[in-house]
């Protein structure tokens, strides 16, 4: 991959670190998208989809491993962790959280431009396998590159939206549970209620079915579960 055309996204509220860092790989030629908080990086990271993330732990919102684990309920983008905090406990955390890798604060230009080669490589190596397409009838899931299809004409699903149904079509054909749904999309302490599940299926069955009425593709098992039907 071309630095030219590749966009890194950096997550990092202290100034003097966003910096260093677009110092450091603006003169590489990297392209590179910003955010200072989780929430924002989360909707730029779903907006611009990034080739790479760098994310700092130490975030004012969201902190860097929730962020990491939200991100991670929809996206294979490859993450570096930048902590100021080197403690071994934390980066195994975070390589568990869906980390590719971790660069403990302070780091030279020279390490952290090798470990970015080494991340996108990895991930360059990964795209050319093949990643889980999910097709029956007129809809595409693409999950490598988070884009879904109805016909020709591409879906736009929110972050939920579009982690939901990833959930479901690398399930395809199988009933998921609504605790297992709750927890892979609101994580262990909550936040989601089966009542949130059927308002997110409402919305997606309005975006990815041509009768929402009767569903072809997102069916509902009544009191368990949620099925997306097997691929052709
Ligand atoms: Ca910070």
């Amino acid at each position: 991959m071309n630095a030219r055309e590749t966009t890194i996204l950096i997550v990092e509220d202290e100034i003097p670190i966003r910096r260093f860092l677009r110092a450091s790989l603006e003169g590489e030629g990297y392209r590179l998208i910003e955010a200072t908080s989780g929430q924002a990086a989360l909707d730029l990271a779903a907006r611009r989809k990034p080739d790479l993330v760098l994310l700092d732990l130490g975030l004012p919102d969201v902190e860097g491993l929730g962020t990491l684990r939200r991100l991670r309920r929809w996206s294979s983008v490859p993450v570096i962790i930048l902590s100021a905090r080197g403690r071994e406990s934390e980066k195994i955390e975070g390589l568990d959280a869906g980390a590719d890798d971790y660069l403990a604060k302070p780091f030279g230009v020279a390490e952290l431009l090798a470990r970015i080669r080494a991340a996108l490589r990895r991930s360059e190596v990964r795209s050319e396998e093949s990643e889980p397409v999910y097709e029956r009838g007129e809809l595409r899931v693409d999950l490598a590159a988070r884009r879904v299809w109805l016909g020709r004409k591409e879906v736009r699903l929110s972050p939920l939206q579009h982690a939901f149904l990833a959930v479901l079509a690398r399930h395809a054909g199988r009933v998921v549970l609504q605790g297992q749904l709750l927890k892979e999309l609101w994580g262990p302490e909550g936040g989601g209620s089966p009542e949130s599940l059927r308002l997110l299926v409402h919305g997606i069955r309005h975006r990815i079915e041509r009768d929402p009425v009767r569903p072809r593709y997102l069916k509902t098992e009544p009191g368990v579960g949620y099925r997306l039907e097997g691929p052709d």
